[in-house]
Parts: C-alpha cells; sequence; structure tokens
C-alpha cells in the first residue's frame, strides 16, 4: 500500500472508531456490531505497528490502555476547580433560595445528579485532548491523562477542532464494582470498598491497561468558562459540551422554576436512585443564568451560585465483628452487633441493636459478614441487610446463648415470645439497668447518674440499691477524688437527689421498675391510690378492676408489693425523706412543660403557634423549629409536615391537638 493511501485507510479507520465509540458510550447506541469494531481496531493496531510516523497521541487504539508513567504530574489549574456547599435540608435548599432572590436574580434553576465518583478536568486543543486532571486541592491536580484516555466515553477527539476545558464526574458504575469484586474474591484479594474509592483508585493507577479494565465512565458537567464560547445559561453550556460529543447526562438534568420544582425534582430521584446504574448522593442545584452566576459569585471554597443536596446516607457498608449480649433491667438479653467503626452521617457507628434472636436468624447474619448499615438523621443506627455475595467462607454462624453473660443462670424464653430473660434477681447486670432507670428522666429525674457514671459507682460498689443512691453524700469525697468530678457536679449531683426526694408518687412508682408500668400507667395509678400505703395494702382484685389494667399488669403490681425485699425498700426509701403521694394535677401540667424542647408542625384550630411558643416558653419550655434526638415533645396539628414522620421515627414523645388543649386548660391559659 502507498503510504498516502496508508495514512487516509489509518484516519478512515480512526473516525470510523471514534464515532463507534461516541454512538455506544456516549449515546448507547451503536453502529457497528462488536465483531465488526473489533475487526477495524485490529486493523488500525497493526498499521499503526508497521508505520509508526502516523502514529497520534490521540488514535482509538490508546483507549485499550498500555502507557505506563512513573509519577504523577502536577498540574496547575487555569480556574481554581472548586467545591459546592453541601446542604442536607429543604429548610437550606429554601435559605438558598431567598439568598438567590435576595439579589434580584430569578429562581430559575438546573437540577442535576450529585454524582459519587471523583471529579476531572479535560483539556482540548483544536478539538484533540491533550490532557486531564484531578481536581487534588482546588488549585493543584494530578495529571491523569494515560488513565482518563482509557475511558470508553471520553472522546478523544471533538467534533469540533476547538480549544476547550470542561469538567465532569469520572465514575464506576454499580454492577462493574460487583463483577471486579466477584473477581477479586476468587483471586483473594482486598475487595473494593464502594464506587468512589474504586473509582479513585483505578484513576490512580501508574500502568493505564489496569485503569482500562476497571471501564470508569464520565459525564460531564461544566464548562468553566463559558462566556469564551457565547453561552448565556448554563442550559446552554451543557448543550454546546453534549453537542461536541462529550458525555452530558441530558436526560437527567432538569431546568426548574422557584423552590418547588427543586423540591419536586429531588423527590422523584430520591425514588429513582436505586434503580439507577450508577450511584449518586445528592442533587446540584445551579443557577441557570450566567450573568447571575457572576453577580452571585463565589467565597474561597464554593460558588455561591450552587450547592449540592445530599441525600441522607442510605447505606455504608461495614464488617460485623462479633454480636454480644446485653442484660436490661428486666432481665431481657439483647444481642448487639459490634462493628467495625464506620461513620455514618458524621458520626461514628461501632454497634447496632439486633433485638433478639429471631431478629438475627431472620437476617441469617453470620459473624463476619459485610453488613449494610442504615441511619437517617440522628435516628439509632440499623443492620439492613448482610451482603451474602461478600462472603469468602470463613464467616461463622450466630449462636444465642443459653446462659446470662454477667450472672451466668440459665437464660428463659417464654413460651410465644421471642425475648430471652436472665431470671436471677440479684443479678448485677440487671441491678445496674434497673438503677439506671430509676434515675431516668421520666422516673426520679436525677440529672448526672446516666449509664457511665452508673456503671461506675456500681463497680466501686458506692450504689447497689436503690437507697444507696440517697447515700451518696456519704461518699462525698471520695466522688470528688474520681476521675473527671469536681466539686461543683459532685454538689450538683447530690442536690439533684436531694432534690428529687419531693417528686410526686408516679415518679417513684415508674421508677421502681414494676413489670409492665410505663409512665402513663404510673400516673393514672396515683391519681387512683393518692398513696403507697393504698397501693400496699389493695388487693389483686382493686388493680384488677381498674380500666386499663388487664390480669397480667394486676398480678404485677399485687406480687411486687408482697415482697418482702420491695417493702423493706419502701420502707427505708420512707425514712430517708422520699414523698410517697400523688402531688397533684396543677404541678403535673407545669411539669409537661418546664425544661423540655418543643417542636410544633401543622396548624393548630385553637390557638395560633406564636402564642403557643410564648406559653410554652413562660412556663420554662423551649420551642424549636427542627425535630432531632434532643427533642422532648412534637406537638402535632392538622397537615403536619416532615417533622411529624421524624418524630415518629425518633420515637420523640407526640401530643395531638386535644391533649395540648387540656393541658393549656389546666394551666388556665385557655
Ligand atoms: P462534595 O465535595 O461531595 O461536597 O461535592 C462536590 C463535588 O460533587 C464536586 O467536586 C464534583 O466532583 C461532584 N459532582 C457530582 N455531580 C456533580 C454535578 N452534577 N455538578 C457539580 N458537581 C458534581
Ligand atoms: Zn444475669
Amino acid at each position: 500500500m502507498k503510504k498516502e493511501t496508508v495514512k487516509e485507510r489509518i484516519e478512515f479507520l480512526r473516525t470510523l472508531l471514534n464515532e463507534a465509540n461516541y454512538d455506544y458510550y456516549v449515546l448507547a447506541q451503536s453502529k457497528l456490531t462488536d465483531q465488526e469494531f473489533d475487526k477495524y481496531l485490529r486493523e488500525l493496531e497493526v498499521l499503526e505497528l508497521e508505520n509508526p510516523e502516523f502514529d497520534s497521541p490521540n488514535s482509538p487504539t490508546k483507549k485499550v490502555g498500555g502507557e505506563v508513567i512513573d509519577r504523577f504530574k502536577k498540574v496547575k489549574h487555569k480556574i481554581p476547580m472548586l467545591s459546592l456547599p453541601d446542604v442536607f435540608s429543604l429548610e437550606e435548599i429554601e435559605d438558598f433560595n431567598k439568598r438567590v432572590l435576595k439579589e434580584n436574580v430569578e429562581p430559575i434553576y438546573v437540577c442535576e445528579y450529585k454524582i459519587d465518583g471523583l471529579s476531572v478536568s479535560l483539556h482540548y486543543e483544536k478539538g484533540q485532548l491533550v490532557y486531564a486532571a484531578t481536581r487534588g486541592d482546588g488549585v493543584v491536580g494530578e495529571d491523569i491523562t494515560h488513565n482518563v484516555k482509557t475511558i470508553k466515553s471520553v472522546p478523544l477527539v471533538l467534533k469540533k477542532p476547538i480549544d476547550i476545558e470542561v469538567r465532569g464526574e469520572i465514575y464506576m458504575e454499580k454492577k462493574v464494582l460487583e463483577e471486579i469484586n466477584e473477581k477479586r474474591k476468587q483471586e483473594k484479594l482486598p475487595l473494593l470498598q464502594n464506587v468512589r474509592n474504586a473509582a479513585a483508585g483505578s484513576i490512580r493507577q501508574l500502568d493505564s491497561k489496569v485503569a482500562a479494565e476497571r471501564k470508569l465512565n464520565t459525564w460531564i458537567y461544566h464548562l468553566p468558562n463559558p462566556e469564551d464560547y457565547g453561552l448565556k445559561t448554563h442550559e446552554e453550556a451543557l448543550k454546546f459540551m453534549s453537542d461536541l460529543g462529550l458525555k452530558v447526562n441530558t436526560h437527567a438534568n432538569r431546568v426548574v422554576y422557584g423552590i418547588h420544582e427543586i423540591e419536586s425534582y429531588i423527590e422523584e430521584i430520591a425514588s429513582k436512585r436505586s434503580e439507577l446504574p450508577y450511584e449518586i448522593d445528592g442533587v446540584v442545584i445551579k443557577v441557570n443564568a450566567l450573568k447571575a452566576q457572576k453577580e452571585l459569585g463565589f467565597t474561597s471554597k464554593y460558588p455561591k451560585w450552587a450547592v449540592a443536596y445530599k441525600f441522607p446516607a442510605e447505606e455504608v457498608l461495614t464488617k460485623l465483628l462479633g454480636i454480644e449480649f446485653t442484660v436490661g433491667r428486666t432481665g431481657r438479653i439483647t444481642p448487639n452487633a459490634v462493628l467495625e467503626p464506620v461513620i455514618v452521617m458524621g458520626s461514628t457507628v461501632k454497634r447496632a441493636t439486633l433485638h433478639n434472636e429471631d431478629y438475627v436468624l431472620s437476617k441469617e447474619l453470620k459473624i463476619g459478614d459485610i453488613v449494610s448499615i442504615r441511619k437517617a438523621g440522628d435516628v439509632i443506627p440499623e443492620v439492613v441487610e448482610a451482603k451474602k455475595n461478600r462472603r469468602v467462607g470463613d464467616e461463622e454462624n450466630f449462636v444465642m446463648i443459653c446462659t446470662c453473660p454477667i450472672c451466668g443462670s440459665v437464660l428463659e424464653k417464654k413460651k410465644d415470645q421471642v425475648d430471652h430473660y436472665c431470671m436471677n434477681r440479684s443479678c448485677p447486670a440487671r441491678k445496674i439497668e434497673g438503677l439506671i432507670h430509676f434515675c431516668s428522666r421520666k422516673a426520679m429525674n436525677i440529672d448526672g447518674l446516666g449509664i457511665e457514671i452508673m456503671e461506675d459507682f456500681f463497680n466501686l460498689g458506692f450504689v447497689k440499691t436503690i437507697t444507696d443512691i440517697y447515700h451518696l453524700d456519704e461518699h462525698k469525697k471520695d466522688l470528688i477524688e474520681l476521675e473527671g468530678y469536681g466539686t461543683k457536679s459532685v454538689d450538683n449531683l447530690l442536690s439533684a437527689i436531694e432534690d428529687s426526694k419531693h417528686n410526686s408518687l408516679e415518679r417513684l412508682i415508674f421508677g421502681l421498675g414494676i413489670g409492665g408500668i410505663g409512665d402513663k400507667t404510673a400516673l393514672m395509678l396515683v391519681k387512683k391510690f393518692q398513696n403507697i400505703d393504698n397501693m400496699i395494702s389493695a388487693s389483686f382484685e382493686d388493680y384488677k378492676n381498674i380500666k386499663d389494667i388487664g390480669a397480667i399488669l394486676a398480678s404485677n403490681l399485687f406480687d411486687y408489693f408482697q415482697d418482702v425485699d420491695h417493702l423493706q425498700l419502701i420502707h427505708d426509701l420512707k425514712e430517708l425523706g422520699l414523698n410517697m403521694k400523688y402531688l397533684g394535677e396543677s404541678s403535673k401540667e407545669n411539669e409537661l412543660i418546664t425544661g423540655r424542647k418543643f417542636v410544633l408542625t401543622g396548624a393548630l384550630s385553637f390557638i395560633d403557634r406564636d402564642r403557643l411558643s410564648e406559653i410554652i416558653d413562660s412556663y420554662g419550655g423551649v420551642t424549636s423549629t427542627s425535630v432531632s434526638k434532643k427533642t422532648d415533645v412534637v406537638i402535632v396539628g392538622e397537615n403536619p409536615g416532615s417533622k411529624y414522620e421524624k418524630a415518629k421515627e425518633l420515637k420523640i414523645e407526640i401530643w395531638e391537638e386535644a391533649y395540648i388543649k387540656e393541658i393549656l386548660i389546666g394551666l388556665g391559659e385557655l
């Protein structure tokens, strides 16, 4: 073949194969069959080998990799590659919208998927890919050209011979990660943790053959200097880049108007998320008009014209290291997952409750499994499932214990119940839990005697029984010397203990931990019996005749007050000066509000929200706008918002309209 003809043939093949790559990897449709593609590619490879003078760095043959570098060169970004400000709630998006409106900018946005990968900057000169760089610290990145060339959806040659820098995300599809891990498992190699790390790891390979095997992909979403191309909106910039042959997520990106359309986009995407072939961790919202973007400007770290809304973390993978058992105050045994620590939504998770034997069995958990953990907001972490395809064979089966891990007594499981119990009443574990319960907020409300301190005091021998709590003042000197304890906190603790003596009786009844008696039942009982002596002398029938008290509760109550140890305890507490009477309604209502945190949601028919906040305030309560673990009560009116859902999820006390009304009437406020 004549040299001229060879050159023409090479150019013909390159164009043909570049177009085929574009059709297949960007448009997801192909004109060539796989066999045809391979045939032409091989022909091109041979021609290039035989005619090295026609070699080109951007030949489609480079897509298979082969270039090996010995280190990563540093590249300074002409325009810094900034990150985006993260937001986690719709309220924060509203704030962003408000900031935009304040600048008199029309609230027209482009919503995009926030792809979970790593960002990349691609540089083309005269339409030819010249180099590609990672973000690095935003100012200086690393040259990863050799690997980026192997990414099938990155065009080596654009459709127009222009100079341009574009930016986007390099990512790995979920399926690809699974395939790679399947193979690595067989080769006994450590598995890749998630798509983001896998993509980042792949792009930092010195040998581009390795990167090529990782089947990376791209979405392009940013043009740093759109004005140079006469563009007016981000939407136009996206179209412009797409027309150049770059892979732009045209189906996902959407121009929206105002906050409501942003919200519906997010809702829609959140529900589609798991079906996507790639991971997204949120939605990016960008002001559309480029002029407006300019006006809004940048902080040192972020553009002010965009935010990244992050979905609540769906699932985080970690290893189940073991299952440990704890004993509750009623003797109930709970298996707990001990996890390799992982950060979920900003906090480290090391343990999660597994409730009971049946729960563990139903999830088919094995020790050593890779499990997924979920934790939405500040909800308690939960083990979602075991990743069975990640098993390597040395995982161990879960076996339920049959003796108490603390005292060694044989556990009992009642018929038709799921829980195992340690029946030993003097089991130390049960005792500690009982003491903690006694001091808890809804019981005697002794601030400063939480789980850890109580465990310490128990182990040091200061508090073995409930009465010991009221003798703690005798150990004042020892307490002050204890690590982390100053005079002041000891004084506070002792006065909290002293104060608790004046509590109304229902707190004591609840605090004693009589089987099945919650705080509401305790209150109902003391209203009926008024003082503890009446409760001690009540018969089984007396209890059973009370509405809402069935045979089990009645016998629990009756038996409790027959037991000599319990009678001794009550006697001692009386001697120590504890109040044994019901102190009445009005104090009770006051208490319901004082010192507690409230969140209001929905509309109340009989009072407006501001007035209610004022009242709460005047009784020493606090109102705030968002529900968190710290919230004590959520007051729910008509058409409540997401706060109601969250309150239910967090198991926060919920007051309906009728209930708050009753309290306000009781307080004389209505
Ligand atoms: P983060 O650093 O996680 O707070 O979020 C910023 C990063 O999101 C950027 O640096 C990009 O790598 C990435 N990202 C993913 N999708 C997009 C998108 N559509 N637009 C802008 N950035 C995106
Ligand atoms: Zn025990």
